[in-house]
C-alpha cells in the first residue's frame, strides 16, 4: 500500500467515526440498560452509546443485605411469558431460579379468611369452594390478555414503532386501550366476577403489586398485576439487577456516574448537562444526536431533569407511589391472625387498614431452596408508609433485625384519566421519553419492551428506513 492509500484509510476511518451517532441515556436502570442494547444490536458499531446514571445501576431492581444474605429489595419476579426479559437474561448468560411458592393467607385484618395449602390441588378445590366459577374466569380473562399481548413481539422483531404508549397498546389490541378508563373492579364486576372475589383475592394482589386498590387501579395495569401473581414466575439467580449490569457492559455504553441537570435542544441535536446541583464546577456539558431519557420525569421525583429549548413545554402528569419495603428477622406471631399455623405470605384484603399491603417469607436470591435457611426467618413487608414500631411488635415476635428500603415505587394509578393519561414515547425527533410506558403498566417487562419500541424509532427517524430484522442476525453477529 502506498501513502496515498495509507492518508486515504486513516481519513475513512477517521470520517467514520466522526460520523458515529452519539447516543445520550438517561437511567441505569432496566430502561436504560436494554435502550443501550437494543441500540447497540440495531445500530452496531456505528454508534458511540453513553449512559448516565445518577446512583446504582439497576435502578428500581435492587437487593438488600440482611445477616449476611441478600434478597430482592425492588422488582422481583418476572413472568415466563415476559419475552423481552427472558431473551435477555438467556442472551447476557445469566440463570434463572424458579419464584418459591409456599403457602399464603388472605387477611381481612382481623383473620384469615383463605389459607392455601402445601398441596396444590387442594389449593385449587379451596379456591373454588370459596370463589367458585371465578377462580376459572380469572385464569381465562389473563391468558386471554396475555394473547393479545404477545402480538406485539413480532410486530417489534419486524420494526415496527410507535411515538405513543396509547398506539403501542393499540397495535397489541384496541381493546387493551379501552381498559385504561375503566378501574378494575369495575371492569371486573361488568365481566361477572363477584363482590367477594375482588375484595379479597384480587384485592390482595393488587395491594401486593401496586399498593392501591383495585377501584383505584385501571383494568390494564390491574390485570398485568394479577398476571403476575400466577404460578408461571421467575427471577434471575443472584438478582434481577445483573440483568441491568450486564446489558450495560455487553452494549459497549460508556457508563458515566453522573446526574443529568439538563436536556437541552439546539436545532439539529442536543447537550446534556451534568453535575450535582450545589458544585457548579463539577458541571460538563456533552453533545448528542439522540437523546433517551429512561428515568421517570413526574413533578415529585428529586432528580427529574430540566428540559431547555423544546418548542413547548412538557408535562408529565401524575405522582408515583410512595412504598416502604421493610426486612424483618423474627417469627410471625399467630394471634393477629388468629392462627397457630401462620402461613409463608400474609396478603391483605379490602377489609385491612392501609397501613399493611402484604407480608412475605423471603429466600436470598443466590438461593434455589428455602431448606439452606434452618431457623432463619426473614419478611419482606409493604406498606404505604414507614412500619411504626408498634405495629412491628405486634405483628412479629421480638423483631431484632430489620433494613427499610424506601421507593417511588410505580405510578399513582388514576383511571379516570384513560388513555388521555397515556403519555408519549417521541418528544421531538430524536428525543424519547421511555418512562411514560408506565402509566399503561409499570413492570420490567413494560420497561425493556419501552426500550424495543425506542431502539426502533429512533433507528428509523435517524436512516429513514425500518430496521433490520434482529431475529435474522445471529447473536454472534450482534
Ligand atoms: C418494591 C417494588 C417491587 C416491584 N416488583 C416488581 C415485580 O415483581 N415485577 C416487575 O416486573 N416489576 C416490579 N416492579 C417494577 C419494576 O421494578 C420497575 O417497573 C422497573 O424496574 C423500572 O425500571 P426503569 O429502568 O424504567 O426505571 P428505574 O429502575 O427507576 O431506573 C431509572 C434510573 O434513572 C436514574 N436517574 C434518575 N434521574 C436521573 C438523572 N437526572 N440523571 C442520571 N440518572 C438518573 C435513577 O437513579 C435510576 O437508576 C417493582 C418495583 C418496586 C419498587
Amino acid at each position: 500500500m502506498n501513502h496515498c492509500h495509507w492518508i486515504a484509510l486513516i481519513l475513512s476511518l477517521v470520517a467514520a467515526r466522526v460520523a458515529a451517532v452519539k447516543v445520550g441515556i438517561v437511567g441505569g436502570g432496566i430502561g436504560g440498560a436494554s435502550t443501550a442494547l437494543y441500540v447497540r444490536r440495531l445500530f452496531g458499531d456505528d454508534a458511540d452509546i453513553e449512559l448516565f446514571e445518577m446512583g446504582r445501576l439497576g435502578g428500581r431492581l435492587a437487593v438488600e443485605e440482611l445477616d449476611g444474605h441478600r434478597y430482592e429489595a425492588g422488582g422481583s419476579v418476572i413472568h415466563t411469558k415476559n419475552r423481552c426479559m427472558m431473551e435477555l437474561i438467556e442472551s447476557l448468560g445469566l440463570q434463572t431460579k424458579p419464584a418459591m411458592g409456599g403457602t399464603f393467607g388472605l387477611w381481612n385484618g382481623r383473620e384469615l379468611v383463605f389459607t392455601s395449602s402445601t398441596w396444590s390441588a387442594i389449593t385449587s378445590a379451596k379456591l373454588l369452594w370459596r370463589y367458585g366459577s371465578d377462580v376459572f374466569r380469572l385464569r381465562r380473562l389473563l391468558s386471554a390478555t396475555l394473547a393479545k399481548f404477545d402480538g406485539i413481539y413480532s410486530l417489534l422483531d419486524s420494526g415496527a414503532a410507535y411515538d405513543t404508549v396509547e398506539d403501542l397498546i393499540m397495535a397489541m389490541d384496541p381493546s387493551l386501550v379501552k381498559l385504561t378508563g375503566l378501574p378494575l373492579s369495575q371492569y371486573l364486576k361488568l365481566s361477572g366476577f363477584q363482590e367477594g372475589f375482588i375484595s379479597e383475592l384480587v384485592t390482595a394482589v393488587t395491594l401486593n403489586n401496586y399498593g392501591q386498590r383495585p377501584d383505584r387501579l385501571h383494568a390494564l395495569v390491574g390485570l398485568v398485576g394479577l398476571a403476575g401473581a400466577g404460578d408461571e414466575l421467575t427471577s434471575v439467580l443472584g438478582g434481577n439487577y445483573q440483568v441491568v449490569e450486564r446489558a450495560v457492559q455487553q452494549s459497549g455504553a460508556s457508563l458515566r456516574s453522573e446526574r443529568v441537570l439538563t436536556v437541552e435542544f439546539i436545532g439539529e441535536s442536543f447537550l446534556v448537562t451534568t453535575g450535582w446541583a450545589a458544585e457548579s464546577d463539577s458541571r460538563q456539558t456533552r453533545s448528542f444526536d439522540i437523546v433517551v431519557v429512561a428515568a421517570p420525569q413526574t413533578e415529585d421525583q428529586p432528580s427529574r431533569v430540566e428540559w431547555l429549548g423544546l418548542p413547548a413545554p412538557l408535562q408529565f402528569p401524575g405522582t408515583y407511589h410512595q412504598l416502604s419495603v421493610t426486612f424483618v428477622e423474627a417469627k410471625l406471631r399467630g394471634d393477629p391472625f388468629s392462627t397457630s399455623t401462620v402461613p409463608d405470605d400474609i396478603f391483605c384484603t379490602a377489609g385491612c387498614s392501609d397501613e399493611l399491603n402484604s407480608i412475605g417469607s423471603q429466600t436470598p436470591v443466590n438461593e434455589t431452596s428455602k431448606d439452606v435457611l434452618g431457623d432463619l426467618s426473614v419478611h419482606k413487608v409493604f406498606s404505604n408508609s414507614a412500619l411504626g414500631k408498634e405495629l412491628l411488635q405486634r405483628l412479629f415476635v421480638d423483631p431484632q433485625r430489620q433494613e427499610e428500603v424506601s421507593w417511588r415505587a410505580y405510578p399513582q394509578y388514576n383511571p379516570r384519566l384513560g388513555p388521555a393519561g397515556l403519555g408519549n414515547f417521541t418528544i421531538i425527533n430524536n428525543l424519547y421519553y421511555l418512562s411514560s410506558v408506565e402509566q399503561a403498566a409499570s413492570a420490567m417487562e413494560m420497561s425493556a419492551l419501552a426500550a424495543r419500541n425506542v431502539a426502533n424509532m429512533a433507528y428509523t427517524r435517524w436512516y429513514n428506513r425500518s430496521p433490520p430484522d434482529l431475529r435474522k442476525i445471529k447473536h454472534t453477529e450482534l
